[in-house]
């Protein structure tokens, strides 16, 4: 990429979140995420050109060092810091303005720094030579897969009822959405393959902010917030249909929409329990049977079939609930220890250079929280190393999945046809290589922990007055 010829019209909007928003290239596998802030503050930025050529370099730094260690390399693209001319990003976003939905635009894209990430873009993959037929990318934001050690809640329906299902009840009692979604996290990272189609299925049908699809690099399902229509599945099955025709030998005509839509979970599912290379060992469900099942979940653990075998220990999920779980002692356990943290700082200054609070994201940090001592010893070192834990689990509660499904070439199918497989099972699934990619892997700022607490007392107390009755 040239960056001093940066031409407007070769970037297309692609998506947003709450944080930054993505442009993609239109012919090479690239994007560039920008900052986004409050359009209040649209006139004056809220931070130096500096600090934000800083702040994206930090979030750089905290995925290549520190995500990447703990949820595997294989998974990570940290991208890399752009200077872009300032005319260019002035036209970009006056370029992409009108392709951005209207709930996004309570923040607008940062014009004055001219810093950007730029990362592969993930859902244009170029696995295999390029097929015909463009690949499928799925993007799931699985959120948090466990329940908190009673241990450290004041409440016990939080060992009940997960997180998400319990802010489900906080969001529609909000306005933000009109209905309920009936995914839920821990059937998704049960390992499970009942289970797991169970909560896709859900996602699909009422996808929010959490499941997303994209063919050939352009989003061709996701959900508008606030809005009182679902999301169109009819298209979406339009769409995937070409995909999974010859999948059971079925007659074209003879393709329901519902084995269309089993087809693709199912491909779904197994994509993401393959443990993408290695050994692929199988470890033992969460120790505590106990916190893996969710009381809202409308899932009849009477359906299950198979006992759950757990996830693959190298798959994408297992990493991603492992590193959710350096969250140990909930919010509640840890609020002292932040307080604990900020005391010190408040009194010692110059110690927040030391104890990495801001950064820098090395390994020297990565160090600071893995070598947390297993008791509190009342030590300022033991408090930030939790502090620290809690954080990275919190990008880890936050990140997206994106499963790419590339269809076989054909030769590669006809050469299949032969064997004598086909004839002897009559089940044959669609023919994809499939890959994943973990996005979204900011580090969570400090100073958003108090933050955090009230949050969850919110969703609390919203889920004890109106939870259990709604449906
Ligand atoms: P959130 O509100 O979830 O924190 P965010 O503001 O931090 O979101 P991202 O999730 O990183 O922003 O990006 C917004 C969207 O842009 C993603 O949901 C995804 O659809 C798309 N996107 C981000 N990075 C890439 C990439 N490398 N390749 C393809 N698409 C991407
Ligand atoms: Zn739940
Ligand atoms: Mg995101
Ligand atoms: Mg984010």
């Amino acid at each position: 990429m040239e960056l001093d010829k940066m031409d407007e019209n070769d970037w297309k909007y692609h998506g947003e979140g709450n944080k930054s928003l993505v442009v993609s290239h239109v012919q090479h596998p690239r994007v560039l995420r920008l900052l986004k802030y409050p359009a209040e503050d649209s006139e004056n930025p809220p931070q130096t050109a500096e600090q934000a050529y800083r702040q994206i370099q930090n979030i750089v730094d905290f995925s290549s060092n520190v995500m990447s260690s703990l949820l595997g390399e294989k998974f990570i693209h940290s991208g890399e810091v752009v200077k872009l001319p300032l005319e260019f990003v002035r036209q970009l976003s006056i370029k992409v303005q009108h392709q951005r939905p209207a709930w996004r635009c309570d923040k607008v894209m940062d014009i004055y720094s001219g810093c950007a990430l730029c990362l592969p873009n993930l859902t244009s993959p170029a696995l295999h030579q390029p097929t015909h037929t463009p690949p499928l990318c799925i993007e799931i934001k699985p959120k948090c897969g466990f329940l908190p050690s009673p241990k450290h809640v004041s409440k016990d329906i939080k060992t009940k009822v997960c997180r998400y299902c319990m802010h489900q009840h906080y969001k529609v009692a909000n306005g933000k959405w009109k209905r309920r979604s009936f995914y839920c996290p821990l059937d998704l990272f049960s390992g499970n393959r009942q289970r797991m189609h169970f909560a896709i299925k859900h996602l699909i049908e009422e996808p929010q902010n959490n499941f997303k699809v994209f063919k050939g690099g352009q989003c061709i399902y996701s959900s508008k917030e606030g809005s009182d229509e679902s999301p169109d599945m009819n298209s979406l099955l339009h769409h995937l249909r070409p995909y999974f025709l010859h999948a059971n030998n079925r007659m074209n005509s003879h393709v329901t929409c519902k084995a269309v839509l089993n087809d693709f979970i199912q491909v779904l599912v197994n994509a993401l329990l393959s443990s993408g290379g290695g050994d692929g060992g199988v470890v033992a469900d969460r120790q505590a049977e106990g916190r893996s099942f969710c009381e809202a979940s409308i899932f009849n653990k009477e359906r299950i079939r198979h006992g759950s075998r757990g996830l693959p220990n190298d798959s994408v999920l297992f990493r991603i609930l492992q590193t959710q779980m350096l969250d140990t002692l909930d919010i509640e356990g840890l609020y002292p220890l932040y307080r604990q943290v900020e005391q010190h700082l408040q009194d010692f200054p110059k110690e927040r250079t030391r104890l990495q609070i801001e950064g820098p994201y090395n390994e020297a940090f990565l160090e600071k929280l893995q070598k947390c001592p297993a008791e509190d010893d009342g030590s300022v070192e033991y408090a930030v190393a939790k502090v620290h834990q809690y954080r990275v689990a919190m990008t880890a509660k936050d990140c997206s999945i994106m499963v790419a499904l590339v269809p076989s070439s054909e030769e590669e199918e006809d050469n299949e046809s032969l064997s004598s497989q086909r004839q002897l099972r009559d089940f044959r699934p669609p023919a994809f290589s499939y890959s994943a990619s973990i996005l979204d892997l900011d580090p969570k700022p400090f100073d958003s922990i108090p933050r955090q607490l009230r949050l969850d007392q919110k969703i609390v107390t919203c889920y004890l007055r109106t939870g259990g009755a709604l449906p």
